[in-house]
């Protein structure tokens, strides 16, 4: 065709209410009905065809993990053989396709989400990793949606971003795919994070094998289903949930490997580093690594903080979705002055949180992810109960008989290195230090020193000086800072989102910085007048 056409040009999507009597509640529940009484069979996807291997564990809900809501075939040795080589056959079409036939599969991709798969997806989301309705609304369908359809518009802007030509020469820059398959490994607690890891390399003309979180699969696979029926070429995305280690050491040890779209824990992500920096020399190209890991996110109030803005901060941030979020409040620091205050404000509202099954929409809080979750939750706060300077000011209790609760916790640590206040807990706990107003100084050294992560964070003050000696003291703390809001939430093409230190590469999901680890520009320079003659007029005799 000739013709550049233009990418619409993206807008957030907005987001539902799901309040009574709105359509979309109706929609929903009628989903969650349907989901809830059938037993799905996920097969692995590669080269477009369902496969079915006969090895599958069970898909359950947290809040009821007697139901199982699906069998997940698992992979093994030859489906993984199998995904690589159908990546490698579709990268011969699909990197050579045109800008535009890609972005529509992803532009449809997004319509399609927004429409006929959202309470499909949002469901999903809900029964298989225990999300209220609106915490899965603002993920699997308005992240993700986001996510599509401002890639493809940052894609473009890369594309458009040309060098320079001069007179007699023409220049430019060809944003090659890389060369092989890129590996995309997924998290649990983020359906949208589950959808971005493998298509932000396919939107660059990179094919993929996708290996999701075992209990996030139920959501990623109709996510599989959705892109195949925007029309993604089979193979470009080959989905292989499987024993993860297993998986991993097959696919590093390929020479097409060419990069880890990766998500998840810290030590995961360093333990694949160190397995492609062993396998290195038998690449054919260096590998692009891309993590976005733990956290240890913090809320540090100023004693010119409002205290009813910093309570509801310190709720929202710390309990929605569990605390399960990488981007959690689980460390607070409150000046003395200001504690009764907020402490009281945040009782008062932690006293109204519902915790259950996120069918019911009175829940504020589901399930945490499963029984290693569980446990690990539950031994921090078990030993915070026995622990001299620890308080426990709400919660603290767990109960796995049905599902795997855990209410909404406060602890107040006198000590403010002791673990709960450093170590990434993944959970519903928060850690609360008080901290002497005159302190000042000292805590904003404290907040930064205290833990190796540096993912989110947030400073409450209404004092503007405050604000800024926060920004300064605090600039390699958090990827993502946040000035008198909590510390999640981010949205795509608003609030870029990773962090640094320990928390990851810091390559910002869902921005223009991302999509640049995948791609291999190749500068072309055309001469149109080339020299006929190898002498230059300085050897001319004078
Ligand atoms: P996880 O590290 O347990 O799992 C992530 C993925 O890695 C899963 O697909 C899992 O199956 C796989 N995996 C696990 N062990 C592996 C191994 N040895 N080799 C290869 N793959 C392996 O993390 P999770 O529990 O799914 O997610 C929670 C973690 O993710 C938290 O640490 C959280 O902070 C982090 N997270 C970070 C961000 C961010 O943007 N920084 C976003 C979401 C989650």
């Amino acid at each position: 065709m000739n013709g550049m056409p233009k990418i619409p040009g993206p807008v957030n999507e907005p987001v539902l209410s799901y309040a009574p009597g709105a359509p979309e509640r109706v929609e929903l529940k009628r989903t969650l009905k349907e989901l809830s009484s059938r037993q799905l069979e996920i097969p692995l996807v590669i080269g477009g065809n369902d496969v079915h291997t006969g090895r599958t564990i069970d898909v359950v809900m947290p809040h009821c993990h007697r139901h199982v809501l699906a069998k997940a075939h698992q992979a093994g040795p030859t489906e993984v053989q199998a995904a690589i080589a159908a990546a490698q056959a579709a990268w011969r079409e699909w990197s050579a396709s045109g800008f535009e036939r890609r972005a529509a599969v992803f532009l449809k991709a997004a319509d399609l989400l927004a429409t006929r798969y959202r309470p499909i997806v949002n469901g999903a989301t809900m029964l298989g990793q225990s999300k209220t309705a609106h915490q899965a609304e603002i993920d699997a369908a308005c992240e993700l949606i986001d996510f599509f359809r401002f890639n493809v518009h940052f894609a473009e802007r890369i594309y458009a971003e040309q060098p320079l030509s001069v007179s007699g020469v023409w220049n430019s820059l060809d944003y090659r795919p890389l060369e092989g398959f890129v590996y995309a490994i997924t998290p649990f607690n983020f359906t949208s994070i589950g959808g971005n890891l493998p298509t932000a390399p396919a939107i660059m003309g990179n094919t993929v094998v996708w290996k999701p979180a075992a209990t996030a699969v139920l959501s990623n696979y109709f996510i599989m289903r959705l892109l195949a029926e925007a029309g993604l070429p089979p193979g470009v995305i080959n989905f292989v949930p499987g024993p993860s280690v297993q998986v991993s050491e097959r696919l590093l040890a390929d020479r097409a490997f060419a990069g880890i779209h990766f998500t998840g824990s810290t030590e995961v992500f360093q333990a694949l580093w160190k397995q492609s920096a062993a396998n290195l020399t038998s690449y054919a190209a260096y590998p692009r690594l891309v993590g976005e890991t733990g956290g240890k996110d913090f809320i540090l109030a100023h004693p010119s903080a409002d205290p009813d803005v910093l309570a509801t901060g310190m709720v929202r941030g710390a309990f929605e979705y569990q605390g399960q979020k990488c981007s959690a409040a689980s460390r607070a620091y409150v000046p003395d002055a200001l504690w009764p205050e907020v402490r009281d404000r945040m009782l008062e509202m932690l006293a109204e949180v519902k915790v259950g099954d996120p069918a019911d929409f009175r829940n504020f809080m589901g399930a945490v992810i499963d029984r290693k979750a569980f446990d690990k939750i539950k031994g921090y706060i078990d030993a915070a109960k026995q622990a001299p300077g620890v308080k426990v000011l709400f919660g603290g209790g767990a109960d796995d008989t049905d599902g795997y609760f855990i209410e909404p916790t406060v602890l107040e640590a006198q000590d403010p290195a002791y673990r709960t206040m450093c170590d990434e807990i993944f959970g519903p706990v928060l850690s609360v230090h008080v901290y002497p107003a005159a302190r000042w100084a000292e805590t904003l050294r404290l907040v930064d020193e205290t833990s190796p992560y540096a993912l989110t964070g947030a400073i409450f003050a209404q004092d503007r000086r405050a604000v800024e000696e926060a920004k300064d003291a605090l600039r390699y703390a958090a990827g993502n800072f946040y000035v008198n809001d909590k510390p999640t939430g981010a949205v795509v093409g608003q609030q870029p989102f990773g962090g640094a230190r320990a928390s990851g590469t810091n390559d910002k999901a869902g921005s223009l910085l991302n999509l640049i680890r995948w791609v291999s520009p190749r500068a072309v320079k055309e001469n149109f007048v080339p020299p006929r003659s190898f002498s230059y007029p300085f050897m001319a005799e004078a």
